[in-house]
């Protein structure tokens, strides 16, 4: 229920946060510090003395990108990650066109590295087709909002890629793997004390929770519990896949999503001549299919579906298909993200379904925000003044992108009820080519600091320029225009 009534606050969000108002969708909180903190700094010093030091819990996307905003502004930091090594989960990610400009004005060079490992899916047909008679319900434009804003087209960049790019610019001496952070305490100071598993103990100026839909500090922020019990499954166990593969439309079509009822099938076009796909089944949580027979499975559970469907499923390797059940979590809209020196970040804040593509992109925005406040500050009791603003900036926007992943899964489970009836499936197609434009708009709006976005700009829309040369298409429309014949010359006459 809580749920649900987020999701349509949530749906309301763009159009008051994104279109009525400017990027800082809250009132700022005044600039100024009570008295009590006021003395608490002069206890703890200024920043020039001593710099600001900031421990990061996680190291996922959202706290290497964080790792590398603060190590921009000279800020000191300690990132502290649970596993020994990464092992990525969902093979390849789409990284768009809003993260692509924060990661810009973090590190020009770093993104210019992302870019070229990936491949560009912005300047191709994006849409939604009947997974069964594989007629196409309705296609977005990605790459327009983007360009109009000069910034790079969308690409998809394999996750080891990503995270290896982003490693290699970050203080690899400030890693610490194989460490988990178990909990922390706030001391009188301000500063934040910070048990780890192994016994160790670390104390910082700031504490960042960057650890994920299961995080610890999220959990012991708001005395919730940070396993299963206190997410929501989403209605869906989610199977990923990545295979050799060249469908015929593949330079005019970037990723399609076909549906029925309470399952639908998601591929994209992963470059090197590779298609990922989801496979997402409605169904309770917990029902792992075994490890061997995960292809047959879905074999099975797509039979009568489009060949294009079945194509990818019969040439993807056994040992190349992942499962996982999808959980999230309601918006923080009311806890928030911020108490006194800790924060949370990325999943650990936001955790959304991934029909968007947005739950790392969010993450890397919610990096960017996070450096920039704290680069802000002079003073150590401005900490906690420094986290409410990252917070106010962030958390209505990315709630609202939250809310528009649960709706869109939402719909996509009812989608065999939505577009059973023409008449109603072509009214939902009409509605769905309507709002999407709309919500890119959202979600490709400007989020940086007014000097970051003046000198971005110009540099980004080079970026724009500075596309896959493979793919010949210079617009959306001009794929779609080929699409459309390419389509009516393979019609049975
Ligand atoms: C199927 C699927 C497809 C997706 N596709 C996209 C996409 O195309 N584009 C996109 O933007 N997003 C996508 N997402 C979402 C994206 O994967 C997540 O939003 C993103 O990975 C979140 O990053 P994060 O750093 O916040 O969390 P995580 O990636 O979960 O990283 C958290 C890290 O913290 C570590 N950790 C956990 N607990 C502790 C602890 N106590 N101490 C220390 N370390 C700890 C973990 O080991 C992990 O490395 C997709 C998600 C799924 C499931």
């Amino acid at each position: 229920m809580v749920q649900r009534l987020a999701t349509v606050a949530a749906l309301l969000l763009p159009f008051t946060s994104g279109f009525l108002l400017p990027s800082s969708p809250l009132p700022r909180v005044p600039s100024y510090r009570s008295a009590s903190t006021r003395t608490l700094s002069m206890q703890y010093g200024s920043l020039r003395e001593k710099p600001l030091k900031v421990i990061i819990a996680g190291g996922g996307i959202g706290g290497l990108v964080l790792a590398n905003a603060l190590q921009r502004h000279g800020i000191e930091y300690d990132l502290y990650e649970k596993t020994r090594e990464y092992r990525p989960f969902g093979g390849p990610i789409q990284v768009q066109s809003n993260a692509l400009a924060a990661l810009e004005a973090i590190n020009k060079d770093m993104t210019e590295r992302i870019m070229a490992a990936g491949t560009t899916t912005g300047n191709r047909v994006n849409g939604l087709k009947d997974g069964v008679t594989n007629k196409w319900y309705c296609q977005f434009d990605t790459g327009a909002p983007a360009q109009k804003r000069g910034l790079p087209l969308t690409r998809v960049v394999d996750r080891p890629d990503l995270q290896s790019i982003l490693l290699e610019y970050m203080d690899r001496s400030r890693l610490h793997t194989g460490v988990e952070v178990a909990e922390y305490t706030q001391l009188a100071d301000g500063a934040v004390d910070v048990t780890l598993t192994n016994g160790e103990r670390v104390q910082g100026d700031v504490l960042v929770g960057a650890d994920g839909i299961w995080s610890n500090i999220r959990g012991q922020m708001h005395s919730e519990s940070p396993g299963k019990e206190s997410a929501t499954y989403s209605g869906y166990t989610c199977f990923t896949g990545v295979c050799l593969a060249r469908p015929h439309d593949v330079k005019e079509v970037a990723y399609k999503v076909y549906l029925a009822s309470e399952k639908y099938f998601v591929c994209s076009d992963v470059g090197k001549g590779r298609m990922q796909w989801y496979a997402m089944l409605g169904q309770p949580p917990g029902k792992k299919v075994p490890d061997g027979v995960q292809g047959a499975h879905l074999i099975k559970e797509y039979q009568g579906w489009s060949r294009e469907v079945l194509e990818l499923l019969e040439m993807t390797k056994e040992e190349d298909i992942n499962q996982r059940d999808l959980y999230d979590r309601p918006p923080l809209l009311l806890k928030g993200w911020a108490k006194g020196p800790v924060a949370v970040l990325g999943d650990a804040a936001h955790p959304m379904m991934p029909n968007l593509g947005q739950g790392g992109c969010q993450a890397v925005e919610d990096g960017y925000r996070l450096a920039q406040e704290l680069s802000k500050i002079t003073d150590r009791g401005d900490v906690a003044w420094a986290l409410r603003m990252y917070e106010n900036q962030r958390l209505v926007r990315s709630s609202a992108v939250h809310g528009l992943a649960r709706i869109a899964s939402d719909v996509l489970f009812q989608s065999k009820l939505l577009f059973s009836n023409p008449v109603i499936g072509s009214f939902v197609g009409l509605m769905m080519t309507i709002s999407m434009p709309l919500i890119l708009e959202f979600l490709y709006q400007n989020v940086l600091d007014e000097s970051d976005w003046g000198n971005a700009k110009g540099r980004l829309s080079n970026m724009a320029a500075y596309e896959d040369q493979s793919n010949t298409y210079k617009s959306v429309r001009e794929a779609q225009q080929a699409l459309a014949t390419k389509e009516r010359q393979l019609q049975p006459n």
